[in-house]
């Protein structure tokens, strides 16, 4: 429905999850699209299922969280591909890989998750502005979190990192609000990835519950969702229609945030 014919998209953390069916789904719509994780086999096999499908993609193996990888991610996009219209920070560490009470809470595990989650789209944004802002127009979608608007028990450092995502979705979409350049968030709740699993496994074994159990009642509408549900979302903004749609957090969530 929408086309992305001629833009050229990053999304990070796109070699399974949420980011591969946001790569997928961009790529359909026409976007030429940069898929980058740390796992060369899921980044390769993304690009793959892209280039199956008839799309094209490129495969940048990194770890974000090294200092230069923002940069040089950067580097081989433009030289490869062109420079970048369309920005999904979508990379992130969830609460399950290290939860704790606050009180209790790994340092260097809450440090981890404001670099990946919060401080990686900030220096990517920054990175990617200079092409949008001269060719005025620009995409930049942050993949928040519900726990972007309600907390994560025993996983402070995420929802911190993911209140944090939307400060900076919000701040930057003003400030480049007139210059054709919109910065928004998606806002899921739980979906079936390897991330959502962790978490099911850890609230079964705190709740007494079965992992199906949990699963169930995650929604009212019942169950997780599948990464598919988020992309079009993705796909949307990232459109010429979306113009005038900026500096906001939509909640795709089976109904678990109802404002
Ligand atoms: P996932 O299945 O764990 O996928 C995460 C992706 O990020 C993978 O491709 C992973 O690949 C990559 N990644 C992780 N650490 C990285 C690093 N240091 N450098 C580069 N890439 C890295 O997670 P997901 O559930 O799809 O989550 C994607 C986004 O959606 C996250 O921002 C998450 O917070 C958000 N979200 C998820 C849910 C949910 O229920 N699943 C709900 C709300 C929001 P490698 O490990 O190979 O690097």
């Amino acid at each position: 429905m929408f086309s992305l014919q001629n833009r050229i998209a990053l999304v990070t953390g796109a070699g399974r999850g949420i980011g591969r069916a946001i790569a997928i789904g961009l790529a359909k719509a026409g976007a030429k699209v940069g898929v980058t994780a740390r796992t060369a086999a899921e980044v390769e096999g993304a690009v793959a299922d892209i280039q199956k499908a008839g799309g094209q993609a490129l495969a940048i193996v990194a770890d974000l969280t090294q200092k230069d990888a923002p940069a040089q991610i950067l580097q081989e996009m433009t030289a490869k591909l062109g420079p970048i219209d369309i920005l999904v920070n979508n990379a992130g560490i969830g609460s399950s890989a290290n939860p704790r009470p606050v009180a209790e809470f790994s340092d260097d595990f809450w440090e981890l998750s404001l670099l990946l989650n919060l401080t990686v789209p900030y220096k990517l944004s920054k990175a990617v502005l200079p092409h949008m802002r001269e060719q005025r127009w620009g995409r930049i979608i942050n993949i928040a979190s519900i726990n972007s608007k309600m907390p994560s028990l025993h996983g402070a450092a995420y929802a911190a990192s993911k209140h944090g995502l939307l400060g900076l979705t919000r701040t930057l979409a003003l400030e480049v609000a007139r210059e054709g350049v919109t910065v928004n968030a998606i806002c899921p709740g739980p979906v079936r990835t390897v991330m959502n699993d962790k978490r099911i496994e850890y609230d079964a074994l705190r709740r007494s519950m079965t992992f199906k159990e949990v699963e169930q009642a995650m929604t009212p509408i019942g169950g997780r969702l599948e990464p598919e549900d988020i992309a079009p979302m993705a796909v949307y903004l990232a459109s010429t229609e979306a113009r005038m749609v900026t500096g906001q957090a939509f909640n795709i969530c089976g109904g678990v945030l109802l404002y």
